[in-house]
């Protein structure tokens, strides 16, 4: 009798103890999803979330369709430009202006040298092919381009985007010696991240064609909901690449940016690039990158 007293008041101790833990457990992993929550909105100029809209290849219809209806709605987008492209050379005076607009002007190499030793590369030729390419070529073309983008906007800080997504020459990644020449660089791989997730050599972002509006919406509402960095890739708008969006979709995620522009931060990469690399090399996030 006495012994099972002693044993129910034991037991209520135990739970007693057990109860107390949970609730401090409980409360510090409370405590850390809000102060990694609150340190991600703040990265995010104080919103919940990032969304970057780039523009690769310097495409006319970068002119004629996206720059008029970003301005429309006062967002503002990236565009990797090829310093080779006719584009650029016929019609510098627009580029400039909307860079003037804030647009930022990034740098998408100067012929857009791809991998022609992979699979499904037949389109790339002998000039443009990057596994015949030096390292030092690939470098110097590229910086370059930021030396032609420069004429072009009179801004050093941009950043740059891998043609074909192709990160090497012959198992070396090459942009590990422009790192001091750009902010961060654009990949293709897709996803959404954190910002301790966030590889600036590397960054995820989602290539586009073919998506309805509410496709491209849904991508900005998980954003929302997670907390983390969404990058648009974006070819044709409207027409102008084989790979493509319609104008309706594109306008309808526009729409939805600007109708939510208090909860999401909408600026060019190089802007988001930026805040991400302060917060990681303040150590105020902690980069989970290896
Ligand atoms: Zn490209």
């Amino acid at each position: 009798m006495k012994r099972n007293k002693f044993d129910v008041l034991s037991l209520g101790f135990i739970l007693f103890l057990v109860n107390q833990l949970i609730v401090s457990a409980l409360a510090a992993t409370l405590l850390f999803s809000v102060r990694s929550a609150s340190q991600a909105q703040t990265v995010w100029n104080n919103k919940q979330c990032a969304v970057v809209l780039t523009y690769d290849d310097a495409i006319d219809i970068d002119l004629d369709n996206v720059v008029p209806a970003l301005d429309s709605v006062k967002l503002r987008g990236t565009f990797y430009l090829i310093g080779s492209s006719p584009v650029v050379a016929k019609r510098l005076a627009e580029w400039r202006r909307a860079a003037q607009r804030g647009h930022e002007l990034g740098n998408h190499a100067l012929m857009h040298p791809c991998d022609g030793s992979l699979p499904g590369r037949g389109f790339v030729t002998p000039d443009n092919d990057l596994s015949k390419y030096t390292i030092t070529r690939a470098i110097s073309e590229i910086r370059t381009n930021n030396v032609l983008l420069n004429a072009i906007d009179g801004k050093n800080a941009r950043t740059f985007a891998y043609p074909c997504g192709d990160l090497q020459i012959g198992g070396v990644k090459f942009y590990d010696q422009l790192q001091n020449d750009f902010v961060a660089a654009r990949g293709v791989t897709g996803g959404l991240q954190q910002v301790s997730q966030i590889d600036l050599t590397n960054i995820n972002s989602y290539m586009i064609n073919g998506q309805t509006g509410t496709q491209l919406i849904d991508l900005v509402k998980k954003a929302q909901q997670s907390g983390t960095l969404l990058v648009f890739l974006f070819h044709g708008v409207g027409g102008g690449h084989g790979f493509n969006v319609d104008l309706k979709a594109h306008r309808q995620l526009l729409r939805y940016l600007k109708a939510h522009e208090q909860s999401i931060w909408v600026a060019p990469m190089v802007e988001v690039a930026e805040k991400v690399k302060l917060a990681q090399q303040s150590g105020s996030i902690k980069s989970t990158i290896k």
